[in-house]
């Protein structure tokens, strides 16, 4: 059964409602997915194609033009309680990283209303939480402290922290040299190996959605909508050893392929 189903949906920016036209933007059409609860899917596409518009609308951060978006049977009509971690870490400067991955306690009920009450056991979880990405004792450090790959555990903890049933993340690794998002591959599925949330990935790197994804969903070019869908039948715990065996290869290419056909229609 579905736990998040996206049914023909259309998403027009600069619209208030009808047909893309002058100005307006259709960033995503006709767009069909189906997410099981606990899944892990990832989502590829070419660049402008509507991959973080897909996210947006499954956090309630825009609205369909038409079709449904609902989340555990329910239509999506308000900003959801997801993680989401992005490109760029955006850890505030001025806060250390405990702090800063506790901020979503600040916001989110029912741990904003309890946040003094429950400070001490708030600092324990997000350290507990830090050492599960292998930042222990990086707690009082700042941002700046920090290298790329130790920013990136730490948005993702701040995801997490709120313990939200959806992790949205957009090319969370985009910006790390090669080795250090490979390490963070292997974090992020220890992560939800042990958390079981749902999560979407989105991704330009192929070899990332198939180490990742349980399933894979090929959008087209502009306006995008799903062009294909791939399960990923490896093992797990994947390693990079994985990426080298035929199968893993073969999704790759194949994945590849579909990506160069959905840019061409
Ligand atoms: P992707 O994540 O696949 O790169 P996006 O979902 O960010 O693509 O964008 C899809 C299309 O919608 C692009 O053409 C982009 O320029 C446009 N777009 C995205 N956000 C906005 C916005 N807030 N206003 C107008 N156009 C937007």
């Amino acid at each position: 059964m579905s736990f998040i189903q996206l049914t023909d949906v259309d998403l027009v920016y600069g619209s208030s409602g009808g047909k893309a036209s002058g100005d307006q933007t259709l960033a995503v059409s006709g767009a069909n997915i189906s997410i099981a609860h606990g899944e892990f899917i990832a989502i590829v596409g070419p660049s402008g194609c509507g991959k973080s518009t897909l996210l947006k609308l499954i956090a309630g951060l825009v609205k369909p033009n038409r079709g449904t978006v609902r989340v555990d049977g329910a239509d999506v009509c308000r900003p959801q309680k997801v993680g989401m971690a992005f490109q760029n870490a955006t850890l505030l400067p001025w806060r250390n990283v405990r702090d800063n991955v506790m901020l979503p306690l600040e916001i989110v009920e029912p741990y904003r209303s309890r946040q003094k009450a429950d400070h001490d056991k708030n600092c324990a979880r997000a350290e507990e939480l830090l050492a599960t990405v292998g930042l222990s004792g990086f707690a009082d450090r700042m941002p700046w402290q920090l290298s790329g790959g130790m920013q990136q555990r730490a948005q993702l903890c701040r995801a997490l922290i709120h313990e939200p049933s959806i992790l949205l993340l957009d090319e969370p690794f985009a910006a790390l040299d090669t080795f250090t998002r490979e390490e963070l591959w292997s974090v992020l599925q220890d992560l939800w190996s042990s958390r079981k949330c749902t999560i979407i990935l989105v991704t330009h790197e192929l070899r990332e959605a198939v180490y990742l994804a349980q399933t894979v969903h090929v959008m087209s070019a502009r306006p995008g909508r799903i062009v294909k869908t791939s399960s990923v039948d490896i093992a797990r715990p994947r390693t990079l050893d994985s990426t080298f065996q035929p199968d893993f290869v073969g999704l790759v290419h194949d994945l590849r392929d579909h990506i160069g056909r959905g840019k061409k229609s």
